[in-house]
């Protein structure tokens, strides 16, 4: 009944209004006499026996008359349309002018025809209602009356004051530079226009995902307090036809009327892709949109003091005409901070944060290469929550490692039953990448083991990157391979079979491999060609059409290029593991216990010291018939050496 009222809610206040207004029409109508009627034959025969004394017609000729008679009776009668004329003309009329009776005809009343209308109309207007609402919710939400109108949300003027500023945008120091023009000519438009400098009409901000593109737009917005427009690329493309190109237009006008302002069109890929590519033909709702925003960007003169931001993470998707001179003719990169910028965006999201004293944040940005500022200010909030989790006073060093390989790896699982068998196999595993990667002097130093089951993977090992790089040597790809190996090679060394928990570090060890051959030239077979197409790859429509552009020859010669690196890796990580396989065995069997060792602990292993509290319970390490025929020779040859 509930559900039922509430479903009627808006529909049944108009029914009662409708009823209400149909009772008043009613009221002030004029009242139904109930006069007596007669046929008109009676009428004629009252006529011609004289009774009558006056005709009223209503309406004319041809139309309903109030009679009279002599005796002060009055009925009403109607008059025939096909008799009406000669009736009136040879009857009533040589009787009115002998004076015999009286025949006045008036005009229909004007009120009571529109009274007649009224129903009419109101029925034309529930329907016009009803269909209304209908279009308003097939309209997928979209109101009626704004039907077209920009999806933009406003930040205005007040509310611009209180968004970032630059002094909460860490590191980022030319991109602020860059910026900083702008924000010069959006507080005082007036010094550029004399100067007839010509400011640019839009900035394109180009980085991976999380590196801040947004939050520096905002911190345009706020450091020059202005009006913000924020919408999304997405928002432009709804599945209106036409739509998409009338709310471009839309949110520029509105624009131009709060100048100076910021339109800010984040991920604009989503409607600035290439056109004329992806399955879905030439003339798609998308293409109109992208026209649009670009006749607008053309249309508004240099100086009305619209500047338009937008965000892509995919700058090589972008339609060659979003990025000529004229409209986002600048591009500001945004890239992953470096360490001393990671160090202030930490600095940022450690306000109002209680730290203990052991925690550096130099420390944290130093072991935090690659990561982006939302990757940081998730470690911060994540080291938070696990102090708060465990009743800390405050967030010490190791919240901030457990946060830190959370962000990386997923959560641990703690509750996740795991067979002996798989333990033993994640240490091993584990163990190899780690001895492996420790033997390498290009590879970077250790920081955490730990055999604990997190997101997809059963174990983790954490470097510690000394430093920021830009790009890779090929000894260090080929390092990374051999180190990647290491968990395959270290379960088929020591152990009598191999895992599919290797897969992942496979797969990225091929990939590495087939990039050294195709796109870096590191070959010296194939020469520095490059024949990875991959770039273009980007739309279903493209990939479909794409033609290898090498012959089959070539294609064999890379895959033989891609196998001998990886087989020379794989060979040469054997021979590493096997001459340090007691190191590997001592790892295993230390996580078997710990489940978690830190660098310390594992540089006193690798050293073949004995740990502080050495209490391994016999049952969890590798003994020695745990251990496959290979391993168990190769220990036994050690041991005649030494
Ligand atoms: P993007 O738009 O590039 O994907 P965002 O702008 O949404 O990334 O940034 C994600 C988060 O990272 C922001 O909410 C902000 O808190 C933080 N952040 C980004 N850049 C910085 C910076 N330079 N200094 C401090 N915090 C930052
Ligand atoms: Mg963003
Ligand atoms: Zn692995």
């Amino acid at each position: 009944m509930i559900l039922l009222n509430k479903k009627i809610g808006g529909a049944g206040f108009y029914i009662v209004l409708i009823i209400i207004l149909i009772a008043t029409i009613r009221f002030f109508s004029p009242p139904v006499n109930t006069v007596e009627e007669k046929t008109f034959t009676q009428f004629v025969q009252e006529l011609d026996s004289g009774n009558i004394v006056s005709v009223k017609l209503q309406n004319g000729v041809d139309s309903i008359a109030d009679v009279k008679l002599k005796d002060g009776k009055t009925f009403r009668t109607v008059i025939p349309q096909e008799a009406a004329d000669t009736f009136y003309n040879d009857y009533l009329k040589a009787k009115n002018d002998a004076g015999s009776i009286n025949v006045v005809s008036t005009p229909t009343k004007q009120t009571s025809m529109f009274l007649e209308w009224i129903p009419t109309f109101l029925m034309l207007g529930f329907l016009v209602f009803f269909w209304y609402r209908i279009m308003q919710q097939s309209g997928g939400g979209s109101k009626m009356n704004s039907f077209g109108k920009s999806k933009a949300k406003l930040i205005n003027k007040e509310e611009a004051k209180n968004l970032v500023k630059f002094k909460d945008v860490a590191g980022l120091e030319e991109e602020k530079e860059e910026l900083s023009e702008i924000v010069d000519f959006l507080k005082n438009p007036k010094k550029f226009i004399n100067m007839g400098a010509r400011i640019p009409k839009g900035v394109l901000l180009v980085g991976p995902p999380g590196t801040g593109k947004t939050y520096l737009s905002k911190a345009v917005a706020g450091e020059a307090g202005v009006p913000f427009f924020i919408m999304s690329g997405s928002d432009f493309v709804e599945m209106f036809v036409g739509v998409g190109a009338s709310r471009v237009r839309d949110l520029f006008d509105t624009a131009k009327k709060n100048a100076p302002c910021i339109i800010f069109i984040d991920e604009i890929d989503a409607v600035g892709r290439k056109r004329g590519t992806g399955l879905g033909g030439g003339h798609d709702e998308r293409e109109q949109t992208l026209n649009q925003l670009l006749v607008e960007m053309d249309g508004f003169g240099t100086n009305e003091g619209v500047i338009v931001m937008a965000a892509t993470n995919r700058a090589d998707i972008l339609d060659p005409a979003i990025l000529r001179p004229g409209r986002f003719d600048r591009t500001v990169y945004v890239g992953k901070p470096d360490v001393r910028a990671r160090k202030a965006i930490l600095e940022i999201h450690a306000r109002g944060k209680k730290l203990a004293d052991d925690v550096d944040l130099e420390i944290i940005a130093k072991r935090t290469p690659g990561f982006t500022p939302a990757d940081l200010e998730n470690l911060m909030n994540e080291s938070a929550l696990l102090a708060a989790r465990r009743n800390d006073n405050a967030i010490s060093m190791e919240d901030v490692d457990e946060a830190s390989i959370k962000v990386q790896a997923g959560p641990a699982k703690k509750s996740r039953v795991v067979s002996e068998k798989e333990r033993k196999l994640t240490a091993v595993h584990e163990s190899g990448h780690a001895i492996v990667s420790r033997l390498l002097p290009e590879e970077d130093p250790v920081h955490i083991i730990t055999i604990i089951p997190r997101g997809m993977a059963g174990g983790f090992t954490a470097y510690l990157p000394e430093e920021d790089i830009s790009f890779m040597t090929k000894g260090k790809m080929e390092a990374s391979i051999i180190s990647l190996l290491g968990g395959r090679v270290a379960e088929s060394l020591v152990l009598d079979d191999i895992s599919t928990g290797a897969s992942n570090d496979i797969d990225r060890a091929t990939k590495i491999a087939r990039a050294m051959v195709t796109h870096y030239g590191m070959s010296e077979k194939l020469g520095p060609i490059n024949y990875d197409s991959s770039e273009n790859e980007v739309f279903i429509g493209r990939d479909l059409g794409r033609t290898q552009d090498y012959s089959e020859k070539t294609a064999a010669e890379i895959d033989a290029e891609v196998a001998k690196i990886i087989n020379e890796a794989y060979a040469e990580c054997k021979r590493l593991l096997s001459e340090n396989l007691d190191k590997l065995i001592a790892l295993s069997d230390a996580l078997l216990e710990k489940e978690t060792i830190y660098s310390q602990d594992f540089e006193k292993i690798f050293n073949g010291e004995k740990l502080d509290q050495d209490s391994l319970d016999k049952d969890e390490s590798i003994t020695i018939k745990d251990l496959s025929d290979e391993a168990k020779d190769i220990m036994r040859r050690d041991k005649d050496e030494d």
